[in-house]
């Protein structure tokens, strides 16, 4: 069995919806089960209609309501044939009336607890699954409704419950493989899930991938299927580079170094439970269901370029710390840390000397609190509109000579380099430059260290397919994240 989650954008209106189908159509002899997020902007408006309640604005978030209501019944409307659409319209309705009931119930008491808020949005992947049950089945699938609240298990830690795995295992066991072996097409919400006394609780923002990634590995499948809005992954941001290619595999690592440096197609933490059975993951584009996408997994073969993607992260602040002190104390690095811990300051990168220290911080941190409490410690200098760049590949362990070609082709590019940083894990090299110099830099490296088309391995796999060579143009990896995915 391969088990196939779409996300917001791919099942936001009739339209994405009927993509779907068709592409589960198209998988049914993997026997797919389907894990299905809330429609495109539907769980940010419950956000949004929570918090309008517990601020005592009721009919604010009753207005959000309707909107979000009406967006289901017009899909609906669309998709369901008429016979069944009066039973699904009939679970709309309590689900949306025992929504209003509760948000009426918060803006009462002026309170919204982080249990009632998984209640509430709940509600998106609850009806997003009914709709798609319904819709697959007026398509002709034999779609079954599975409710995750039922069989995704887990502790009771609302907002970000964390899956208890093995009874989760047991319960999806209970009813998956049944239906599958009647050719069923279960349908399941992703996010949702319930603790072992049947609360509601809710797995993370984005956590649709992680709801895929427990059931993969529950029922062991070939494969997890992440359909999203871009063609999987890039070799860098494509609005900075035209160039930029289709990453056809790469390792869990790699997968993850790159989205902490922004690119957002997933968090590929959310893949673990799959990654570490070895099952392959895909990313793929509901929009270019033939596209192969980009395949994650824990093991993959070398790359044939150097690195297998650029990715840069703008907008950071470096903070150096001048200390001469610093030579002889042992509890300077710490007290430091301890500064940046109290102002709950996650460090990007940090590069060490005898008598200094620097770091680079995300500004959306409160680096004016931080600042003179650091002076305590010694010198302080803020340098902001600094631009994190990173080159992302496992293989450039025990190769000679990466870095030196990554600095000659900043030197000769013109770009001045502050910062230099190579983990011990040696997956990545990051260097810190000024954030204009992004797109020169960027331009340069992907230049060098992505030879143009039909030289790199994802160009040399991919089939001639149409006129331009060009055909599966990207969408970015990076431009996704200023999308609508939810
Ligand atoms: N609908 C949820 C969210 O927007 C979960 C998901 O889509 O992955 O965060
Ligand atoms: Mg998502």
């Amino acid at each position: 069995m391969i088990v196939m989650k779409f996300g917001g954008t791919s099942v936001e209106d009739a339209k994405a919806i009927q993509r779907v189908a068709q592409i589960v159509q198209g998988r049914l002899k993997r026997g797919p089960v389907i894990v299905v997020s809330a429609m495109a902007g539907v769980t940010d408006a419950l956000v949004r209609m929570a918090s309008a309640a517990a601020d005592g604005e009721l009919d604010v978030a009753i207005a959000e309501l309707a909107k979000v209501r009406a967006r289901h019944l017009q899909a609906a409307e669309e998709l369901v044939k008429v016979e069944p659409r009066k039973q699904l319209l009939a679970k709309f309705d309590e689900n949306f009336a025992a929504l209003d009931t509760l948000l009426r119930g918060v803006a009462a008491i002026g309170e919204l607890s982080a249990r009632t808020t998984d209640l509430v949005l709940s509600v998106g992947e609850v009806q997003s699954s009914l709709l798609v049950t319904a819709a697959f089945q007026s398509f002709g699938l034999a779609a079954e409704h599975v409710d995750s609240r039922e069989v995704v298990v887990t502790d009771a830690t609302h907002k970000s419950a964390q899956p208890l795995l093995e009874l989760t295992t047991e319960r999806l066991k209970d009813s998956l493989p049944a239906l599958l072996a009647k050719s069923r097409v279960p349908v399941m919400g992703g996010f949702i899930a319930g603790t072992a006394d049947g609360e509601t609780t809710t797995l993370g923002r984005g956590g649709s991938d992680y709801s895929a990634a427990i059931i993969g590995a529950a029922l062991s499948a070939e494969a997890i299927e992440i359909w999203t809005d871009v063609e999987g992954m890039l070799t860098t941001d494509p609005r900075i580079c035209a160039d930029a290619q289709r990453i056809r595999t790469i390792s869990f690592d790699e997968a993850a170094e790159l989205a902490y440096f922004g690119a957002k197609v997933l968090h590929p933490a959310t893949l673990l439970p799959a990654v570490e059975r070895d099952i392959p993951v895909y990313v793929l584009n509901s929009r270019k269901p033939r596209s192969t996408g980009t395949c994650i997994r824990s093991k993959v073969p070398p790359s044939k370029t150097t690195f297998r993607a650029i990715a840069a992260k703008k907008g950071s602040t470096v903070i150096n710390l001048r200390a001469p002190r610093m030579l002889f104390a042992s509890g300077f690095l710490k007290s430091m840390f301890d500064v940046l811990e109290r102002h709950r300051c996650p460090v990007d990168l940090v590069s060490t000397s005898e008598v200094s220290v620097s770091l680079v911080v995300d500004p959306s941190h409160d680096v004016a609190g931080i600042v003179p409490e650091l002076k305590q410690l010694g010198e302080v200098e803020v340098e902001p509109h600094k631009a994190i760049v990173c080159l992302v590949g496992k293989d450039i362990r025990g190769t000679v000579g990466i870095a030196a070609s990554v600095f000659a082709v900043l030197a000769q590019a013109g770009v001045n380099i502050h910062m230099i940083s190579q983990g011990a894990s040696e997956i990545n090299i990051s260097v810190v430059i000024d954030e204009d110099a992004v797109p020169k830099a960027v331009q340069h490296l992907h230049a060098h260290f992505f030879p143009a088309q039909g030289e790199s391995e994802d160009v040399n796999r991919r089939k001639p397919s149409g006129a331009s060579g060009r055909a599966e143009k990207v969408i970015g990896l990076v431009a996704a994240s200023a999308g609508g995915e939810e």
